[in-house]
C-alpha cells in the first residue's frame, strides 16, 4: 500500500477545461462559454436545449470566431428532428413503433418521417462519395 508522506498535502488538481477551437487547456473559471444554433446538437437528457451547441473557449475572441463559423453552418429541421430520432435509439427502452417513436421524440408522424427521409438521403450520399 501507497503511504503518504506524514505532512504532505494532497495535491490539488485543478479541473481544466479544453478550448473548442484551439486545443488550449486552461482553467476552468477562465472559461468563455455559450451557446450557438446547431441542428445536428441534442442535449443527452435535456431536450430544452436540443438545437444548441454549447461552446467552451479560451478567451473571447475564439469564442466569437466559433460562433461565427456555427452561424455560417445551415440549421436544417431534419437534421434536429434526425439527432432527436438517435437519441431516443441509442438510450433507454427499444422504440418498436411509430407511435412509442413520436411519444419519446415529441415529434408527429410527418416530422419523423421527414426526419428518416433526410437521414436515409444523407446516408445514400456518403455511400456514393466513398
Ligand atoms: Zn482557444
Amino acid at each position: 500500500m501507497w503511504k503518504r508522506r506524514k505532512g504532505a498535502r494532497p495535491a490539488r488538481i485543478l479541473p481544466l477545461e479544453l478550448c473548442d477551437l484551439c486545443a488550449a487547456t486552461f482553467p476552468q473559471d477562465e472559461a468563455k462559454r455559450g451557446y450557438v444554433p446547431d441542428s445536428s446538437s441534442v442535449h443527452p437528457t435535456n431536450d430544452g436545449y436540443d438545437g444548441l451547441r454549447a461552446l467552451t473557449t479560451c478567451g473571447d475572441e475564439h469564442f466569437e470566431e466559433l460562433r461565427r463559423q456555427y452561424l455560417r453552418r445551415p440549421y436544417v429541421q431534419e437534421e434536429l428532428w434526425a439527432a432527436k430520432i438517435t437519441r431516443v435509439l441509442t438510450t433507454g427502452p427499444p422504440t418498436l413503433t411509430m407511435d412509442q417513436l413520436g411519444c419519446r421524440t415529441g415529434l408527429h408522424e410527418p416530422e419523423l418521417r421527414r426526419a428518416i427521409a433526410w437521414h436515409n438521403e444523407r446516408m445514400r450520399r456518403y455511400a456514393a462519395e466513398e
